[in-house]
C-alpha cells in the first residue's frame, strides 16, 4: 500500500474515533488533518482545523499553528502570517513555542524571539522560577529559554534575566543526562551479575549525539573516567565482579524518536529510550580484560585507557 493511501486510511479512522471519543474531538482531529495533509489532500485537513479552531479552547491554537505551517509550506505566507497574528492574543506557551521555533527555523530571528518571549510571558512565576532553580528537575519549559537564548545571541543582543534561567536550566539538563547515564543499574536493584545493566555512549556515538542533540548531550574530555569511576562505585557498593553495558547510539536514538515520536530534551524520553536500547542495544561485559580494547571505544588497551589506575583513582 502506498504511503498516501495509508495516510488516508487512517485520517478515516482517525475520524471515526472522534465520533466514539467525542471528549477527545479536538485532539483526534489534529491528528487526522495531519494525516490527510500526509495523504496529499490538505482541503481535508484545512476542514479540521476549521472545526477545530470554531471549537475554541486549547486545540484551537494548535490547529491554528499547524494551519500557519501548511500555508508556510505552500509558499503562502501572507496566510501564514494572518494565521498567527490571530494567535498573538490566545496562544499559550505550547503553541507560542512552536510558532518561535517554526519561525527561528526560517531565519526569522526577529519574529521568533517576539513569540518567545510571548510564550515565556504566559508561563506563571512560578514557573520561570522553577526552571531556572539550581538543582531541579529539568523543566519541561526550558526550551522556550533555550530557543530565546539561542536567538538572542545570534541578534548579538546581551545576556539578561531569562538567559540566565537558560543557563541554569542547561545545567540542569546536563546534571540530568549524567544521572541518566546512571539509571539503568540503580533503577532496579541488581539481581546478579547479568541482571545489571548500564547504558553508556562510546567515545565516537557520544560526539554523534551531542552533534545531533547538543543542548542535550555535552561533549566531555572526563566523561568516561567518570563512568569507569561509576561502574567501579556500583560494584563495590553491590559486591558485583562484573556489569554488562548497553551501548547507545545516535542512529538508535534517533531511530527510537522517529518511531516513539517526543522530544530528546524530555526526561521520560531519555529514560525510555534507555530501556529499549537495554532490550535492543549493542552490549560488553566490564570490566575487560586488561589488555582488551576499552570499553569506552577509544581503541586502546583497557589497562592504558579507562583501567589505568591514574586515571580512576
Ligand atoms: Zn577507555
Amino acid at each position: 500500500m502506498s504511503e498516501a493511501s495509508t495516510a488516508r486510511e487512517r485520517a478515516a479512522e482517525l475520524e471515526r474515533e472522534a465520533v466514539t471519543y467525542p471528549e477527545d474531538r479536538g485532539e483526534i482531529f489534529l491528528e487526522a488533518a495531519e494525516e490527510w495533509k500526509r495523504a496529499g489532500e490538505p482541503e481535508r485537513a484545512v476542514a479540521l482545523w476549521r472545526e477545530v479552531i470554531s471549537a475554541g479552547g486549547d486545540d484551537a491554537g494548535y490547529a491554528r499553528y499547524n494551519w500557519a505551517e501548511m500555508c508556510f509550506e505552500q509558499g503562502r505566507d501572507a496566510q501564514a502570517w494572518e494565521h498567527l497574528r490571530a494567535l498573538e492574543d490566545a496562544a499559550d506557551a505550547g503553541v507560542a513555542g512552536l510558532v518561535a521555533e517554526l519561525l527561528a527555523e526560517r531565519g526569522d530571528d526577529e519574529a521568533a524571539l517576539r513569540w518567545f518571549d510571548r510564550g515565556i510571558g504566559a508561563l506563571g512565576d512560578d514557573e520561570v522560577a522553577a526552571t531556572g532553580t539550581s538543582g531541579a528537575a529539568p523543566s519541561i519549559h526550558a526550551p522556550l529559554f533555550f530557543g530565546r537564548q539561542a536567538c538572542r545571541r545570534r541578534l548579538g543582543l546581551p545576556v539578561d534575566r531569562w538567559d540566565r534561567v537558560a543557563e541554569v536550566a542547561d545545567r540542569n539538563r546536563v546534571d540530568f543526562v549524567r544521572r541518566l547515564e546512571r539509571t539503568v543499574s540503580i533503577v532496579r536493584p541488581p539481581l546478579s551479575a547479568d541482571a545489571t545493566t548500564m547504558l553508556v555512549w562510546q567515545r565516537a556515538e557520544r560526539e554523534r549525539a551531542a552533534a545531533r542533540w547538543p543542548s542535550v548531550f555535552r561533549v566531555e574530555t572526563d566523561h568516561h573516567q567518570q563512568v569507569e569511576r561509576r561502574l567501579r562505585d556500583v560494584c563495590e557498593e553491590h559486591g558485583l565482579t562484573k556489569v554488562t553495558l548497553v551501548l547507545g547510539s545516535a542512529d538508535g536514538f534517533a531511530a527510537y524518536l522517529e518511531t516513539e515520536g517526543g522530544d530528546p530534551a524530555e526526561e521520560g524520553v531519555r529514560l525510555a529510550y534507555a530501556e529499549r536500547a537495554k532490550e535492543q542495544g549493542r552490549r560488553l561485559v566490564w570490566p575487560p580484560g586488561r589488555n582488551e580494547s576499552c570499553w569506552c571505544g577509544s581503541a586502546r588497551k583497557y589497562k592504558k585507557c579507562c583501567g589505568d589506575p591514574r586515571s580512576v583513582s
